[in-house]
């Protein structure tokens, strides 16, 4: 317990498939890392639970193994449950660990896809979480669970298909960070759920012939909430609510879209252990060098030739439209621009830009790789941060950039239609730069926009300091999550 906090203090058992620092593959991660210490510091006591993966270094995390074991049942037998401790930001992180589920490389797959025995590993992290919660004695009164992953705790919390124990009386909050990730099996596999029969059923966890471990979260939690107000809305429509929306409409009552936040701790050019000098508002000098050492990191054309350096950071996935990069790659070079890109996914994306970068040398760099660091150095060293997603939950990294004054161009959808202006030159308004039809041209003219503005520094620079004055850190949004976290508890 943090000095903040009472011994009446409202209990939250946050649980997650992904951490940050200890194991991240995207945005969840840093809302796992970031949000907890935050209801923390409002007063609430938070433990966060999350497996145990192979790959965590347990030394660089200060993770201990605590001497605690118990059996989880999981489809008719039972798993060996060991749990090691660390902390993170002054809350307790409990790590489920069973070395034949997750001693292994990855977090939910590798080269060859998803791992087969998902559904078992994260079966056991829900189950885990009850048992963890027995041996711990401790009575949480809201269990908040993020993403397919952890879906299934609301269903165990709606139906007590075991002794709930501790959690007897807790509420479950379901987190919905992106819709694109369902967990669905084949409907035979039902009984591995723990579920009780009668779960098998549209009411429940069946969807289209299959199970779906989301849509059981989905249908029974207390309370939903997705990671932007505007992506709360667009996925009750047919268009983004990937096969789930009638579920969504459904629940429309309880569902909530809270923005995520930043962790400004991490994320801040004035103290950024990654880059190879600080900055700030007040004095932008130190950006000119972390651009210098992005074009050297990424084999571009040195400094001193008028065009922007245009950076992209994500998963090469159809969602993030890094198809679009591609198409206009070569547009863009001919203006002058030139493209750093970092992120790994879809082979066919990977091996579309490796041959861009092939043909385009010095104009577009690519590293297919995932690295903290060199996602800070994008974010310090870029003039203009490319996010042409088809659909966006919240996204993190157009948060970032503002923060390191590297304006992003976005496309108006989800989280990124709700955190970022279009800039107004005339005007001195706006922080970024924004375009609505989902296709290449329109980046383009978007970008020819942002060049004009690059043109006059004087303008950028205001655009700018405007970028770096809007503040996203997490306690808004932990407000808004511990008001509703009190609002399910006071309904008895
Ligand atoms: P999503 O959760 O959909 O992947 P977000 O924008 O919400 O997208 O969050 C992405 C997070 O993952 C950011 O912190 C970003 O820096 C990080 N990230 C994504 N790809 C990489 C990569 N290849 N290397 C380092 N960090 C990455």
């Amino acid at each position: 317990m943090s000095a903040t906090q009472s011994p009446s203090a409202l209990k939250v058992l946050f649980l997650t498939p992904e951490v940050t620092p200890v194991a991240k593959t995207g945005g969840l991660g840093d809302v796992a890392g970031g949000l907890p210490p935050a209801l923390a510091a409002l007063g609430l006591d938070v433990r966060v639970v999350m497996p145990l993966y192979g790959d965590i270094d347990r030394a660089a995390h200060g993770l201990e193994d605590i001497g605690l074991s118990f059996a989880v049942p999981v489809g008719g037998l039972n798993h060996q449950c060991r749990v090691w401790r660390g902390d993170l930001n002054g809350c307790p992180l409990y790590l489920l660990g069973n070395d034949t589920l997750f001693q292994r490389d990855g977090l939910y797959g590798d080269v060859y896809g998803d791992f087969g025995d998902n559904l078992i590993r994260f079966v056991f992290l829900c189950r885990g979480a009850f048992e963890l919660a027995r041996a711990l004695d401790w009575p949480a009164s809201v269990v908040h669970a993020h993403d397919w992953q952890a879906a299934l705790a609301m269903a165990y919390l709606a139906a007590a298909p075991f002794d709930l124990g501790p959690l007897a009386k807790a509420k479950g909050v379901l987190t919905l960070h992106n819709l694109a990730f369902q967990g669905i099996y084949p409907r035979s596999e039902f009984q591995a759920t723990g579920l009780p029969p009668y779960m098998d059923s549209i009411d429940t966890a069946e969807f289209w012939g299959n199970i779906s471990l989301l849509k059981a979260g989905l249908m029974t939690a207390a309370a939903i909430t997705t990671v932007s107000p505007s992506y709360a809305r667009e996925i009750q429509e047919p268009e983004l609510g990937m096969g789930m929306d009638g579920v969504l409409r459904h629940r429309a009552a309880h569902l909530h879209g809270i923005l995520n936040g930043v962790d400004y701790g991490l994320w801040s050019p004035e103290a950024d252990r990654h880059l190879p000098a600080a900055y700030s508002a007040d004095n932008l000098g130190g950006k000119a060098a972390c651009r210098n050492e992005l074009l050297k990191t990424f084999g571009l054309e040195p400094p001193d030739q008028g065009g922007m350096v245009l950076g992209f950071i994500g998963r090469l996935a159809h969602q993030k439209g890094v198809d679009l990069i591609a198409e206009a790659a070569q547009e863009m070079a001919a203006q002058g621009h030139r493209l750093a890109l970092l992120g790994t996914g879809d082979a066919g994306l990977e091996s579309r830009l490796s041959h861009l970068a092939e043909t385009l040398p010095g104009k577009l760099g690519l590293k297919l790789t995932f690295s903290e660091k060199l996602a800070h150095l994008l974010q310090a060293g870029s003039d203009v941060m490319l996010m042409p997603s088809r659909f966006e939950p919240c996204g993190l990294n157009q948060m970032y950039a503002l923060r390191y004054g590297t304006p992003p161009l976005v496309r108006a959808t989800g989280g990124l239609k709700d955190t970022v202006e279009p800039c107004d030159p005339e005007r001195n308004t706006g922080d970024g730069f924004v375009f609505s039809i989902h296709s290449s041209q329109a980046m383009l003219a978007e970008l020819e926009r942002a060049a004009g503005v690059f043109a006059q520094p004087r303008a950028w620079r205001e655009l700018q300091a405007r970028a770096m004055a809007r503040d996203f850190s997490w306690t808004a949004s932990a407000q808004r999550y511990a008001s509703l976290f009190k609002e399910i508890c006071k309904d008895g």
